[in-house]
């Protein structure tokens, strides 16, 4: 079989690209090992940057009409008796234009909203229950059961997540850097009237709340290594017990997990692949990149790289330019962006991985002053988002730690824009053009 492009791996990353470029015109085939939906549970927050390219892609009403919109997310600190010490905002509504709010949308939802609209185009291939075995410089080795075919294909690219055959195909490897802890992933249901994401901590416990559509929600709670195991030893109503401490409003929602098999455990684990393009092949996604789950970044980080390697993918073969020199372009944009989420998500998960009252009391302080300085709390959300990067200075640091009063004022309208990319910074090959 011969196609212009081929892309191992057929989660959101890898969807997202192969809808990009069957848009245009460009035959494609997707190999996607698994045969259904898969067994766990993955990224669901929609950042506003993720949205901006669906809307690209003709497919944001859908995704609105499958989601559970996210203005707010509330982030309470307990004192130790479980009492309200401090509550603070992450408002998605400082941004400017119509990107300001995030969406959370099943995982599998998503991935078959991208799918169908890939499908109604014949020269996008999709193969479910197919690996990539191997990837040489012009084939891909793909098995289906016991039998064995060959995709010929001018660009490859790897969007298989963490396992990548096509990055190991590229020579290189990745270092994952573990944390000192895991958390417990589920999924509820919730009151009708709990809609926006609530953060919930006390100096040494965490537990996220993200509201899906359908009345449910998806939980998160930080627990040390090695204690999973424990836990699954004891009653459930232990784990409901966990939950009802830090968020009464649960209480006779998360009792309707009655066992400890739905609950399940999240390793965070963090690694960026030293370059993503060698030759004719470019990794996306969680092939490229692993991230911390607490900004919420991953699956839109994977999204955002399949926008730019699509849609430069695609100028190159409409145009005649299939120099794979030229597939560089894509690195150049993201790379640099990836790396500021990473830090950004890093420091998001020091600070509440110590369980100590020093830290919690840093935090708190951190977040009020988020909260009370507007250009502290539109950088936060800003970078977050995905609809640009404006990086804190020390003037900004000196606020955040106290040593510096709070600015009365908040960035203008002007200020806001120059700090969203434009098309210019995401697709800067069709200014500088393609060799
Ligand atoms: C267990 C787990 C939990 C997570 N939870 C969260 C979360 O709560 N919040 C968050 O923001 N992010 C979370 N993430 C991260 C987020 O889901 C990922 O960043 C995002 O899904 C990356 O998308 P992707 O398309 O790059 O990779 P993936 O979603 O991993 O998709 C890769 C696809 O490639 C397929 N594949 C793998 N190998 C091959 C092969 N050899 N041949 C063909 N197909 C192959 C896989 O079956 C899969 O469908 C989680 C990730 C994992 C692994």
């Amino acid at each position: 079989m011969k196609t212009e492009v081929f892309i191992s791996g057929g989660g959101i990353g890898g969807l997202t690209l192969a809808l990009k470029l069957a848009k245009r015109g460009i035959d494609v085939v997707v190999a996607e090992k698994l045969p259904g939906e898969t067994p766990v549970y993955k990224g669901e927050l929609l950042q506003p940057k993720s949205m901006q390219v669906f809307e690209g892609l003709g497919l944001d009403s859908e995704i609105r009409s499958f989601a559970n919109e996210i203005r707010v997310l509330d982030l309470l600190e307990l004192s130790s008796s479980l009492q309200v010490k401090d509550r603070s905002f992450m408002d998605y509504s400082v941004l400017p234009g119509k990107f300001n709010r995030a969406f959370m949308i099943r995982h599998e939802q998503l991935k078959s909203i991208i799918r169908n609209a890939a499908l109604q185009y014949p020269h996008f291939h999709y193969f479910s229950g197919t690996a990539c075995k191997e990837l040489t410089e012009s084939k891909a080795v793909l098995q289906l059961g016991k039998d064995k075919t060959e995709v010929e294909a001018r660009y490859f690219f790897g969007a298989e997540g963490r396992a990548s055959v096509t990055r190991k195909a590229m020579g290189i490897s990745v270092k994952a850097a573990e944390y000192n802890h895991h958390f417990l992933t589920v999924t509820f249901p919730r009151r009708p009237d709990f809609t926006d994401g609530r953060i919930i901590s006390t100096y040494n416990r965490f537990l996220g709340l993200f509201p899906l559509p359908d009345n449910e929600v998806r939980s998160v709670y930080l627990i040390s290594p090695g204690e999973y195991k424990q836990l699954k030893e004891k009653p459930v109503e232990y784990f409901h017990k966990m939950y009802t401490d830090l968020a009464p409003s649960v209480n006779g929602y998360v009792q309707q997990i009655t066992s400890w098999k739905k609950i399940q455990l999240m390793i965070p684990i963090q690694y960026h692949a030293s370059s993503y393009v060698k030759g004719n092949k470019a990794i996306i996604g969680d092939a490229a990149h692993a991230v911390h789950p607490m900004a919420g970044e991953g699956m839109n980080m994977a999204i955002q790289d399949a926008d730019i390697l699509g849609e430069l993918a695609a100028d190159m073969i409409t145009s005649g330019h299939t120099d794979p020199e030229n597939l560089h372009w894509y690195e150049k944009v993201r790379y640099s962006r990836a790396a500021y989420v990473l830090g950004l998500s890093h420091l998001s998960a020091l600070a509440y991985s110590f369980p100590y009252k020093p830290v919690s009391y840093l935090r708190r302080r951190t977040f009020e002053r988020m909260e009370e300085d507007q250009f502290l709390h539109y950088k936060q959300m800003l970078n977050i988002s995905g609809m640009g990067i404006w990086k804190e200075n020390a003037r900004d640091r000196l606020i955040q730690s106290g040593v510096l009063p709070r600015r009365k004022r908040g960035p203008t309208l002007d200020m806001k824009e120059r700090n969203l990319f434009a098309k210019e910074d995401d697709y800067p090959w069709k200014e500088e053009g393609l060799t």
